[in-house]
């Protein structure tokens, strides 16, 4: 909503006040010469006028600190759960019988590596404190971002987003040299020199840029986390629950998998932590369980979190669907809640 200046205010507040106080000291004349009661009704005018500017001031300013702290808000609109009993991965929206507008606190903090800036977004629920830590690193992958926004501000918990170049990968420079690596290749030092040499040029001076901005993030997010809840979109035909079938892709990195063949297979879950797998696939949600000992070490975040024994679960699902990813996490929030 637009909100009108600080000064159009004060001046529409003292307008006011001196557009009433015309006929006021016409009861006080009585008995004085026109001289004494232009004089009076001067005084009187002068007075009100300087009471006028006062109040307004007082109003004037209350409204606009009330405007300045809600600047970086964004509103939302809720679409509640609807049952999450059934899982027929169709694509119908769920029930919009109750919306709730909902706020959320946005913080930047940029961050350099090398020469580059990125920002690190913190959005988090204004109407909770608890709930837990969403993050999403590829700057390309929207939707997670909308529906896990959507989530928190019903849940609360926070999404820690990574903002560059609106691409999957990050480019940056260092001492007149251009590097490019995956965002999500970066948790440990083997993943940093395979996605640097993976993409372009390595160094060792690049190298230590991308671990210090790697460890910068694990020890602001991730070390102290119980659980970690990365958001992800892919495309139709690309990552699915099948490529951690036996003999497929990722095959070997995963120790156990569960498709329900009714499902759309571009969304799954994919966790680190036996006890999840458990949930989701009692459920008929499609879930892989990373295998922790013998996963290649790519420097994913789901790796990082493997070998440190922190819970993850990657909630995935393709780009453009909403509704189904806000329905996935939904799901999840049911589940890991009330398990
Ligand atoms: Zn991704």
């Amino acid at each position: 909503m637009k909100r009108h200046s600080f000064s159009f205010r004060l001046f529409a507040c003292i307008e006011l006040g001196s557009s009433y106080n015309v006929n006021i000291p016409n009861f006080y004349i009585r008995g004085f010469s026109n001289r004494e009661t232009f004089k009076m009704k001067k005084i009187t005018n002068t007075m009100f006028l300087l009471i006028c500017v006062i109040v307004g001031s007082l109003i004037a300013n209350c409204s606009y600190s009330d405007s300045t702290k809600i600047e970086n808000s964004s509103s939302y609109q809720l679409i509640p759960t609807s049952s999450t009993q059934n899982n027929t991965g169709n694509s119908s929206a769920p029930s919009n019988t109750e919306i709730t507008k909902i706020e959320l606190k946005e913080e930047i903090i940029p961050i350099k590596i090398g020469e580059t800036e990125i920002k690190v977004v913190v959005n988090k629920s204004s109407i909770a404190t608890t709930g837990y830590l969403y993050f999403n690193m590829h700057d390309n992958e929207n939707t997670a971002v909308e529906a896990t926004k959507e989530v928190i501000g019903k849940n609360g918990g926070t999404l820690v987003e990574l903002q560059h170049n609106g691409e999957r990968l990050i480019n940056f420079s260092l001492n007149r040299k251009q590097y490019t690596f995956d965002p999500n290749r970066i948790f440990t030092e083997v993943g940093i020199k395979k996605t640097l040499d993976n993409y372009g040029e390595y160094t060792l001076e690049a190298q230590k840029e991308v671990s210090r901005f790697a460890n910068k993030l694990a020890k602001d997010y991730f070390q102290n986390s119980k659980l970690v809840i990365a958001v992800h979109n892919n495309t139709e035909g690309n990552l699915s629950i099948k490529s951690y079938e036996k003999g497929q892709e990722y095959g070997n990195d995963a120790k156990l998998v569960f498709i329900n063949p009714n499902t759309d297979a571009d969304d799954f879950f994919f966790v680190t932590d036996e006890k999840y797998y458990k949930l989701f696939s009692e459920k008929n949600y499609n879930v892989a369980l990373q295998d922790n000992q013998n996963v290649t070490d790519d420097g994913s975040l789901s790796v990082y979190c493997g070998f440190n024994k922190i819970s993850y679960i990657n909630v995935e699902s393709e780009h453009n669907y909403l509704n189904e990813q806000v329905k996935m996490l939904e799901v999840l929030q049911d589940l890991v809640k009330n398990p």
